[in-house]
């Protein structure tokens, strides 16, 4: 969104204050892009009547929510990622999602224990493998990363990025925290680059022979495949296999995007009323579709390409808030092993 649209739309929340308790509106705040929350807002707004506002915005919503403390106008907190929702808790922004729906609708493990947030997409985090160099099979974990015959052939992003936050937290919670730093360590060893780009850039870096293994999140397989706006992403994605770790233990690591609840939401009761139609049958099949990403609702049917490409595999059903409670460790480890350096 241009600078000048987020300024409208923050003016056309911020309007909202005189009506702030009217009982047939919500206000969201929404880390998710537009192209993705639109449709789903609109579907909620014809079944309920109840008016969805929402801000966008890539970073600051948090700060803002801080900043507004009592006073602010948001209800509902839509994340990309699990680590925002987990800041959120922290910061003591969130209140308790208290539903029936949600709890039935969404698996616990995608819940915080204490229903202060929950997934609305699931997410693998894999090994993208060149289909040239690495033979179907050689790599199995996320642990054979650390193996030195990788040595110079594995590409990441930042080791800071809160996706590796959570994998490195998920690494920690299985393997527990001196092993992950070891592990940690010999990653680092097996880089081919400094970490940087994102998650496509790894696989580029892949198709271009930089590297032979690249750590990257499923739905970016989706994106790089369809993307007509520039094709060379069809060949990167081509030139790998997906690797789904660990499906002889615990499972591939899971991450979710998802809500929480603002602590002084003024509408909470059609905040709670959003988050249920957002794990809603019809809701899950329009929020996964587009994204490539999974339902966390289990029954619904994924899209074609998901199901083409990633069939059935093993997820790693460990309670997240058990992976983003290492975050703060994970970050030290990153920095004690040096491994952005
Ligand atoms: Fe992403």
């Amino acid at each position: 969104m241009t600078a000048k649209k987020a300024l409208l739309a923050g003016l056309a929340l911020s309007t909202l204050g005189s009506v702030a308790q009217a009982a047939d509106e919500v206000n969201i705040y929404s880390y998710r892009q537009e192209f993705l929350i639109k449709p789903l807002l609109e579907a909620f707004t014809a079944e309920t009547g109840i008016k969805a506002n929402v801000i966008f915005s890539k970073k600051g919503l948090l700060e803002r929510l801080e900043h507004e403390g009592a006073n602010s106008p948001a209800d509902v907190i839509l994340t990309s990622d699990v680590g925002p929702l987990h800041d959120a808790v922290e910061r003591d922004l969130v209140g308790t999602i208290n539903s029936d729906i949600v709890d039935a609708n969404v698996p616990a493990h995608y819940r915080s224990k204490e229903d202060k947030w929950v997934g609305l997409t699931a997410r693998s985090r894999i090994i993208y493998a060149s289909k040239d160099r690495v033979e179907p099979g050689e790599i199995q974990s996320y642990e054979d990363l650390a193996d030195p015959k990788w040595k110079g052939r594995i590409c990441t992003r930042s080791g800071k990025h809160s996706y590796n936050l959570s994998l490195i937290g998920s690494i920690i919670e299985h393997d527990g925290a001196e092993q992950a730093e070891q592990w940690l360590a010999a990653v680092k060893e097996n880089l081919a680059r400094r970490p940087q780009g994102n998650d496509r850039a790894q696989v580029k870096a892949v198709k271009e022979g930089q590297c032979d293994l690249a750590l990257g999140n499923t739905y970016y397989y989706g994106k790089m495949l369809t993307n007509t706006k520039e094709p060379e992403q069809v060949e990167w994605a081509k030139s790998v296999n997906l690797v789904f770790p660990n499906q002889d233990d615990r499972g591939a690591h899971m991450s979710i995007s998802g809500a929480a609840l603002a602590k002084h939401a003024p509408h909470p009761d059609a905040a709670i009323k959003l988050i249920e139609f957002l794990t809603s049958e019809k809701a899950q099949q329009m929020y996964a579709e587009v994204n490539y990403e999974f339902p966390v609702r289990e029954g619904i049917e994924w899209s074609d390409l998901l199901k083409e490409h990633m069939g059935e595999f093993k997820a790693d059903e460990v309670n997240l808030g058990d992976v983003v409670k290492h975050r703060a460790e994970a970050s030290r480890l990153v920095d004690k092993v040096g491994f952005d350096n």
